[in-house]
């Protein structure tokens, strides 16, 4: 492989002519913050063109491998939020969150990502109980002043003793809500060029090395979450693995909510009677800091036993599939939305909450480099 090849020396004239002639936005990475920034630009300026690259042919981040919860916060990680970040914090991600479920729903209909209207329940260790119920009324208030929604939060006696239910939220399939989120960028006219892995990038050239030879570009927005760090080097991103189960169908199964335990470290819902049982990342904090997309035997045992002994009740589970996502997670919550330089912009660390806030955050990243001056932006600065 010759580095110093350019790509466009091994495209035919057709391909040149539709892939990289004349590109005005190359975004680095096809999931759901690539996409929404390319759809947002194509919505602002639909003279643009818009190229965006990813290293495989088939989703390998987090937006088709998550749980598909559509969420704002549970009682404990708002209740952590406002206590490691501050209210203005705390505030800030509850309104992006919502902002961003509000764009994803304007643009996919509920039928094309399965999204339904399922609370957010959260369980907690019978030690812990009484104090995060006893928080409830905080919370409500945290969350009549954002969104201007009062007893968002209740209690109730549910299948696992009392669960604090989020009565906003939802639940979706994020394979469908990506696969129609392309098509509507494809329709825009945006274009994708896949198996393109980025190994470094050139800022002072404008070009990317990669796998295949070099590119140049004129503006780059780099969405790599998770991966960031070996495209960008020193930024305060860590890939942060979940891992997650799925069952065979379960006789009688059912749920009606989408479930957090232990801060949100655990979650579970159901889909046609299956479980889908993740996370447990707080157990092994060292090896899940990792970009690969491996199961481990620990992990694994410890949801599987979880689900046996206390979800399903005793009932002996059946794993049908196994897999692992990558989150971008750092020091702080508040996504990193900036300009490198002049050229280029880097919209990364979603955490566990990038299916709610990636929209919004595609749209704050164009609107950046587009000096759109919109009402939304206010959201993400922080005071
Ligand atoms: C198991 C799991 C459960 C989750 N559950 C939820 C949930 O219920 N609700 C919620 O809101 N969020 C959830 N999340 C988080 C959410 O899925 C992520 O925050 C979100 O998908 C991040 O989107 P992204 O576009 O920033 O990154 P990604 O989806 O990771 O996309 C990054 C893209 O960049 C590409 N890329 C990376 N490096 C390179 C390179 N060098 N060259 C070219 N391309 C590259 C990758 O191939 C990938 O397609 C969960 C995540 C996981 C893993």
């Amino acid at each position: 492989m010759n580095l110093n090849q350019s790509i466009e020396q091994k495209l035919s004239w057709w391909e040149y002519q539709y892939l990289l002639k004349d590109v005005d936005y190359t975004i680095l990475g096809a999931g759901i913050v690539g996409l929404s920034t390319a759809i947002e630009l194509k919505l602002l300026a639909p003279e643009l063109k818009v190229l965006i690259l990813d290293k495989k042919t088939y989703p390998v981040g987090a937006s088709t491998k998550n749980a598909g919860f559509a969420c704002f916060g549970s009682v404990s990680e708002i209740l952590d939020d406002t206590e490691r970040f501050g209210e203005n914090v705390c505030h800030k991600l509850i309104a992006m969150r919502w902002r961003g479920l509000d764009i994803m729903k304007g643009r996919i209909s509920a039928l094309d990502m399965d999204y339904q209207n399922r609370p957010g329940v959260e369980i907690f260790d019978l030690e812990d109980e009484h104090y995060y119920h006893s928080q409830i009324p905080i919370i409500n208030d945290h969350v009549d002043h954002v969104l201007h929604e009062k007893d968002c939060f209740n209690l109730r006696k549910g299948k696992y003793g009392n669960e604090t239910v989020n009565r906003l939220e939802g639940c979706l399939n994020p394979q469908k809500m990506m696969a129609n989120l392309e098509l509507k960028a494809r329709k825009l006219g945006v274009v994708f060029m896949q198996g393109v892995d980025v190994e470094n990038i050139d800022k002072i050239n404008c070009k990317l090395s990669t796998n295949l030879g070099f590119i140049e570009f004129n503006k780059l927005i780099v969405c790599t979450n998770g991966f960031s760090k070996s495209v960008l080097g020193d930024v305060d991103i860590q890939p942060a693995r979940n891992q997650v189960i799925v069952t065979y169908p379960v006789d009688g199964f059912s749920l009606d909510g989408c479930y957090h335990m232990h801060k949100g470290y655990v979650y579970f819902r159901e889909v046609n009677s299956r479980l889908i049982l993740g996370g447990g990342r707080h157990l092994a904090k060292e090896e899940e800091t990792t970009d690969l997309l491996d199961n481990t035997e620990q992990i694994i045992s410890y949801l599987k036993d979880l689900a046996e002994s206390k979800i399903l009740m005793g009932q002996v589970v059946k794993i049908e599939r196994m897999w692992s996502g990558i989150l971008g997670v750092g020091s702080d919550k508040m996504p990193i939305v900036k300009k490198l330089n002049d050229n280029i912009m880097i919209a990364i660390r979603m955490g566990g909450m990038g299916v709610a806030i990636g929209s919004y955050i595609g749209k704050v990243a164009a609107s950046i480099f587009l000096e759109d001056d919109n009402s939304d932006l206010h959201l993400f600065v922080r005071s």
